[in-house]
């Protein structure tokens, strides 16, 4: 593949006016929106009629008069489609790992003669901690988190286990797993599933309602574009809706907030997984940033994410350097996500390198160096001058260098 040729992918890519909406730095090739998607110039806009005119000049009044308050309801029906749900089963609140902690102690209650929430080893850290963390709180005899291999899951699915906890695309290697399947796999011994789409949501379609899922979170700033620690979303299947109660029983998820009764009682649907006051100018970027898929298909999203890896792959095999690189995503499209994964024992400092180059990637201890594909932005012509930049570093082995070695508090 020449340059010429990656230039001319991107004229005959369907989305590729779609870069434009996004603030880029010059002169860097961001692969690392799987960790931080980059600033859409509508969101930038937004904070700042949101700071300005709503909150300084419309002050308290703005929750009436700029529906402040309705704002985690649209922001999940915006989310909703992304991931193949019907209006009513989304709202936006919190992160992911308390989002978490809501949903698996409402699971959990929902399986009363059960105890095991069965979840996979390399599972996002914090997925696992809150599952420790309502062990610790409920005791073992409540709540008891089981962790098998990826390969052993669908053996570990029996009538013993409650929740099955899982993440669709992990996190370090990239590899996918089946929803419908499993979720149909644990259906049949009648466990709950609540599926992470960390990494899913806006990088490829999801279809939750389709495969009958049970509960679903999602990440606001990786692949939707939210910013720094944007608020993550909840999906509660419309069928569980009536029949479930969530711990974290604050005055913003009460039935009405501003009538201040004494007592709770939760609010209809999934709004009761709210707690409390949103972060409004968080979660108006997020709003913003979601206007960019309006007009998108994410069948097009999903087929330019596996081109572009598959452009990578294909890339960094030509000439010599890849051979101290290994693979470690699955070789085939069809069973990753949007990023792919290498691994290298200088991982590090080649990550460090790069960086110091214009080419933003991240690493994960130990020794893993991950490219993101995000299709909105990414150019195929940034694949080729990745490739080539990784090459020469890998080749002149300029990663040895002292300041490439330095590691800070985020890595
Ligand atoms: C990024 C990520 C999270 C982040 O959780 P927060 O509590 O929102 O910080 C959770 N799970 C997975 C799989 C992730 O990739």
């Amino acid at each position: 593949m020449s340059w010429e040729d990656a230039c001319r992918l991107d004229e005959v890519d369907p989305i590729a006016a779609k870069r434009e909406e996004f603030h880029l730095p010059e002169s860097t090739i961001y692969l690392d929106g799987n960790s931080l998607g980059p600033l859409p110039n509508k969101a930038k806009q937004r904070v700042a009629q949101v700071i300005e005119e709503e909150w300084g000049e419309d002050l308290i009044s703005s929750w009436n008069k700029h529906h402040w308050i309705d704002l985690p309801e649209r922001v999940g029906e915006k989310i909703a489609p992304l991931v193949g749900a019907a209006p009513g089963q989304l709202t936006c609140c919190d992160s992911i790992s308390v989002n978490l902690f809501k949903l698996l102690t409402a699971a959990l209650s929902m399986r009363p003669g059960r105890r095991v929430v069965l979840s996979q080893q390399d599972n996002f850290p914090t997925d696992l901690y809150i599952g420790q963390g309502l062990q610790s709180l409920v005791g073992e005899a409540r709540c008891e988190l089981k962790t098998v291999a990826a390969d052993q899951l669908e053996a570990a699915l029996d009538d013993s286990v409650a929740v099955l906890l899982l993440t669709e695309v992990n996190f370090r290697d990239g590899r996918k797993h089946d929803i419908a399947r499993l979720t149909a796999q644990a259906h049949a011994h009648d466990i709950l599933v609540i599926w992470d789409l960390a990494h899913s949501a806006g990088a490829f379609p999801v279809e939750l309602d389709k495969a009958g899922v049970d509960f679903a979170v999602g990440c606001g700033y990786k692949y939707l574009n939210g910013g720094p620690g944007a608020p993550a979303f909840v999906y509660v299947a419309s069928r569980h809706q009536d029949s479930l109660s969530q711990p974290l029983s604050g005055w913003m998820g009460h039935q009405a907030p501003f009538d201040f009764n004494e007592n709770y009682q939760a609010a209809d649907g999934v709004t009761q997984f709210q707690t409390g006051t949103p972060g409004i100018i968080s979660m108006s970027a997020l709003d913003a940033a979601l206007n960019v898929f309006a007009d998108v298909d994410l069948d097009q999203l999903a087929k330019k994410s596996a081109a572009l890896s598959e452009l990578f792959i294909q890339c960094l095999s030509e000439p010599q350097a890849d051979a101290q690189l290994e693979l470690v995503s699955p070789a085939s499209a069809k069973e990753r996500g949007s990023h792919l994964a290498y691994v290298h024992p200088q991982a590090f400092a080649i990550s460090q390198a790069l960086i110091a180059e214009g080419v933003i990637v991240d690493f994960r201890a130990p020794d893993i160096i991950r490219f993101g594909f995000a299709p909105l932005y990414i150019r195929y012509r940034d694949i080729w001058q990745a490739c080539r930049i990784l090459h020469d570093i890998i080749l002149s082995k300029r990663y040895a260098e002292a300041r490439f070695q330095a590691r800070e508090k985020v890595t």
